[in-house]
């Protein structure tokens, strides 16, 4: 039966290439949540698909409003959603200076975290009565997960402190950083991927029995090559992907990492809830160093299996997860 599927930032990088692994797969209706809905066209037309198998909504995710009436405008198309995938992000690592949103979060935070954490919200119970295999995937990424060397031996490392500085975001201040600490765009961006991380452990804590929902996260592999990097320099842009694919071995291409995360959007593999996935592939022992993550030799590159990764204890940690979670509910107008 034909599942209908969600993805945030499907007009580029990881999510087009997922709507292409979904399309060769077939059995899907994709929504494209995009910011850019001629873009988003142009992507379909490029990867060939039927007019009848996707649909383009318009989503700007600098804006709760803008992800409210994306929740109203799908639920008029009368579909019964299947899966809500939330992949889109923004990476800052290049600004002096953080940016800030019309709502008056740092960018990457309301980008990233907070209005995926909406979204979330907001169609969890339309999501709940799906009788095609119901699943809640945010991507997350081996960054900021510190307990791997990806994200736990390259600086800045992911880190939320005690929230003080989210806190002081809702109470209007100008914070950019979710620990309270002085702005560093690349944390920034880690930061995030730890809340997006967090808040799928405590979706399937507060969800999946009730709703059956499997909640998933999972990191694709290092796909150097997408837009991701826009803010990198020329040489880095070069030599990131040569860097990954010849010395880490952790490289994926966009195709393969495509096709990852539409196996954990349908296949019978990833059918668990409360999972970060991550793939063992053919990351490299350089030297005593080992590129492999969670103690899982290999793991990241292309090729392999999919297995169920450790996320860290930081992530892990209940009582921070229950804060963030009280935190994002206020910071979007929840409570
Ligand atoms: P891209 O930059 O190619 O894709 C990001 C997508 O997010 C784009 O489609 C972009 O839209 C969309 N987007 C950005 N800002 C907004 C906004 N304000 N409102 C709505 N949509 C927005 O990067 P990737 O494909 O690499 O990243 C996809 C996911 O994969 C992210 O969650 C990232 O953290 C994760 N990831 C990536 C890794 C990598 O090595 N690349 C490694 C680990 C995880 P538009 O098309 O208009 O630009």
């Amino acid at each position: 039966k034909n599942r209908t599927v969600i993805i945030t930032g499907a007009s580029s990088g990881l999510g087009k290439a997922t709507v292409a692994a979904l399309n060769n797969a077939g059995g899907h209706h994709i929504v494209m949540a995009v910011r850019d809905a001629a873009k988003a066209e142009q992507v379909a037309q490029e990867l060939g698909l039927p007019a009848k198998s996707y649909s383009i909504l318009e989503l700007q995710l600098d804006s709760f409003e803008s992800v409210k009436t994306f929740v109203r405008k799908f639920k008029a198309t009368g579909r019964q959603l299947d899966c809500l995938c939330c992949n889109a992000a923004v990476y800052l690592p290049n600004q002096p200076v953080p940016t800030f949103t019309p709502d008056g979060y740092e960018e990457s935070v309301q980008v990233n975290h907070l209005s995926h954490f909406l979204l979330c919200r907001l169609l969890m119970a339309d999501l709940a009565k799906s009788k095609n295999d119901p699943r809640m995937i945010i991507v997350g990424s081996i960054t900021g997960n510190t307990n791997t060397v990806g994200g736990g031996a390259v600086a800045p490392f992911a880190n939320l402190g005690d929230l003080k500085g989210l806190e002081a975001m809702i109470d209007g201040e100008q914070k950019s950083m979710m620990d309270g600490k002085e702005y560093w765009g690349a944390k920034c961006y880690k930061d995030s991927k730890l809340a997006n991380m967090m808040t799928v452990l405590q979706l399937h804590d507060r969800y999946h029995e009730d709703t059956g929902i499997t909640f998933s996260s999972m990191y694709p592999g290092c796909i150097a090559e997408t837009a991701l990097f826009r803010q990198k320099r020329g040489w880095f842009r070069w030599f990131f992907p040569i860097f990954m694919k010849f010395v880490t071995g952790g490289y994926v291409s966009q195709e393969e990492a495509g096709e990852r995360l539409a196996q954990v959007v349908s296949s019978e593999d990833c059918s668990e809830s409360g999972v970060y996935w991550a793939w063992n592939g053919g990351a490299k022992t350089v030297g005593w160093y080992d590129f492999s993550m969670g103690g899982v030799r290999g793991a990241g590159g292309a090729g392999g299996k999919v297995f169920k990764c450790n996320p860290s204890a930081e992530c892990r940690d209940k009582v921070l997860g229950d804060k963030l979670w009280e935190l994002s509910e206020e910071a979007v107008g929840m409570t």
